[in-house]
């Protein structure tokens, strides 16, 4: 008799440690709070692990928890969540604008009298490696193709030979490592000789 009390009494069961890592913020689910996209991984963690969100987030849980605070640590608490919350989306979206406000300047330089160079800025913006971009251009037009530092000291694409209205072309068709370079970014623009420049 004694030896069942003892071991209902010992009734924890020793679990065997497994965490489970949050599929948004990548924490283990117990530190997604400490993340910045908490919404998103309850989200997550409702519809992947319904047991565990109610372990964590029901609101029994939730009061347990918050029990133990103030009622202004509770508000300070779910206001920095908030905050943190919307600097993360704010960036992300950030980005993202930035990424699809990027130019992608396609010029066509007249050197001397009937003798153009291309420079193709901005493809870098939309994942392109532009020593590859170079090397298909000069492939494709059979000409000299490098990347270099413009003025700003941005790297560009200088393509011999003009060849700007192709490689818009080649833009709108997505041709090969263009696939993804939005065409509505694309700006074409002509620089002529500077008069009186080096003659
Ligand atoms: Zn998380």
């Amino acid at each position: 008799m004694a030896e069942t009390q003892e071991s209902a009494s010992a009734g924890q069961p020793v679990q065997p440690i497994q965490v489970l890592y949050c599929g948004v913020c990548t924490f283990p689910v117990e530190y997604c709070e400490f993340g910045s996209h908490l919404t998103r991984c309850k989200e997550w963690l409702h519809e992947t692990h319904p047991d565990l969100f109610d372990k964590y987030y029901s609101e029994e849980a939730l009061q347990a928890k918050l029990g133990t605070l103030s009622l202004e640590a509770q508000e300070k608490l779910e206001k920095d969540t908030a905050k943190k919350e919307a600097k993360a989306e704010a960036k992300a979206e950030a980005a993202q604008k930035k990424k699809m406000a990027s130019q992608i300047t396609i010029k066509r330089i007249e050197r001397n009298k009937r003798k153009f160079v291309t420079s193709v800025h901005g493809l870098e913006a939309f994942d392109v490696d532009l020593k590859k971009a170079a090397k298909f251009f000069a492939q494709k037009f059979a000409t000299g193709a490098s990347v270099t530092k413009n003025p700003l000291g941005n790297d560009e694409i200088v393509v011999q030979g003009d060849v700007s209205g192709d490689i818009v072309e080649m833009i709108e068709q997505g041709v090969g490592l263009l696939k993804g370079v939005p065409s509505d970014n694309v700006v074409e623009v002509e620089e002529k000789k500077k008069k009186g420049g080096g003659d």
